[in-house]
């Protein structure tokens, strides 16, 4: 049983003493103080399936054993000294990792996030072209530090001060709300144009999600990487995919998501999930680009810390022994199936959408205008956490259900989530 302090003084302290800026989910906020695999239990030990992994960042199950194990052992018997010395752990890991890679991908860089990493795939990318310019793509999120945030995608995240200083922002390929639908190269050729108008007409990159996570699980327009990555090579810049949430295999149909368009980047960034909840970012390059960053030292105190390479490691032994980008083709194939037949039923659902387990869901009030259903997906979210479900939320409206879990989900997991949405939805 839980010996620690209170729900009510846990609020109290967060409001006196933690950063105002950060929120918690519902109105009566759930305290999380255990979690296994796909399961999360509050101080009451009342069990929740999670649907929302920590935000995407528990890829293979809270407390994994296996990873926990590795971790225990390297916290045992040494937890840092930085890459001034040699340590097997962060070079095996980098062998481990860049296997994982197709091409040229062969060089690891190891920070602490993934806001950490796309910083850093930016300076790359600008050092390696001599071009300042970099495009995004609106509704991306890639981070929150001062670099960044000039390539967010969307305000709710932004501060007013100087950032995104050569960001150019794309029209976003969005197949459900953008306007040339699922048409790929149709986005591309405006981002020709955005290229003549708004540089120099040498870029020195383009960043994107395959799926955009924080911006509620949107995929781009089908054929729009390959059009995309042709245009930004002809200008001279390189193409960085960010798999902070697509990676490792959650998608399903590919270990990586940039690969359900057929292309390879020359830049690769990861965190979240790459860690299963340690603090992990990685940046993976070719030898070629990597050559220009040797110009000067470089070093990350935390990169490549014994315990996270471990970790790292384990992640990756753990998703190729339980076969996880299987389960999450098959489960997130079961899910999507079910949610599509949830949508016959119930008009609000405007768009079912993703790969594998990374799964969006959004309600409109009408599916012609596809205004966003605001308050519903609010009464819904609540409601559907008290069945015992706890669901992600996001998209520039917060009208979409993320539904990344741990990518151990069950069919059975599957169909509770889905009686439970159905229940909370016939509530409404
Ligand atoms: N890229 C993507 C796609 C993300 O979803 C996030 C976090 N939501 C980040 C980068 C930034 O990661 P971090 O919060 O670890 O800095």
């Amino acid at each position: 049983a839980w010996t620690g302090p209170s729900k009510e003084e846990v609020l109290r302290l967060r409001k006196a003493h933690l950063n105002p800026a950060i929120f918690h989910h519902f109105k009566k906020p759930v305290m999380i103080v255990d979690g296994k695999m796909q399961y999360l239990f509050d101080e009451t030990g009342r069990r929740y399936l999670d649907a929302f992994a920590g935000i995407v960042t528990v890829s293979v199950g809270h407390c994994h054993p296996e990873v926990n194990k590795a971790v225990i052992e390297q916290t045992q018997r040494l937890q840092h000294t930085t890459t001034i010395y040699l340590n097997d752990q962060v070079a095996e890991y980098a062998k481990e990792l860049t296997d994982k890679l197709p091409g040229d991908l062969k060089v690891a860089y190891f920070v602490n996030s993934g806001s950490e990493a796309n910083d850093m795939a930016m300076m790359m990318a600008r050092l390696y072209t001599g071009a300042h310019d970099i495009v995004t793509l609106r509704n991306a999120y890639h981070g929150l530090s001062e670099a960044t945030m000039g390539l967010l995608g969307q305000h709710t995240w932004k501060y007013p001060v100087p950032q995104g200083f050569g960001v150019h922002h794309a029209l976003n390929p969005n197949p459900y709300r953008g306007v040339f639908g699922n048409d790929g190269p149709a986005y591309a050729r405006d981002m020709e144009d955005l290229i003549k108008a708004a540089t120099p007409g040498r870029v020195a990159g383009f960043i994107h999600e395959t799926i955009q996570g924080v911006g509620g699980a949107v995929p781009l327009a089908d054929g729009y990487l390959p059009a995309a990555y042709k245009l930004i090579r002809d200008a001279g810049g390189v193409c960085i995919a960010d798999e902070v949430q697509t990676g490792f295999g959650r998608t399903g149909s590919a270990y990586w998501g940039f690969q359900n368009q057929g292309v390879i980047p020359d830049i690769v960034t990861m965190a979240k999930g790459i860690g299963n909840g340690l603090p992990l970012g990685a940046v993976v390059t070719t030898p070629e680009i990597a050559a220009v960053l040797a110009q000067r030292l470089h070093f990350n105190t935390f990169g490549g810390n014994p315990v996270s390479m471990a970790a790292g490691r384990a992640v990756l032994r753990v998703i190729d022994q339980e076969q996880l980008q299987g389960n999450c083709a098959q489960a997130g194939g079961y899910l999507l199936d079910r949610l599509r037949q949830l949508q016959e039923r119930h008009d609000i659902i405007g768009d079912v959408r993703g790969k594998g387990l990374m799964v969006g869901v959004e309600l409109v009030k009408d599916r012609q205008t596809k205004e966003p259903a605001v308050q519903e997906t609010a009464t819904v979210f609540e409601r559907c956490k008290d069945l015992g479900l706890l669901l992600g939320k996001g998209g520039l409206h917060g009208n979409a259900f993320r539904i990344k879990p741990p990518m151990c989900w069950t069919k059975d997991d599957v169909n509770f989530a889905v009686a439970v949405l159905d229940q909370a939805l016939s509530e409404l």
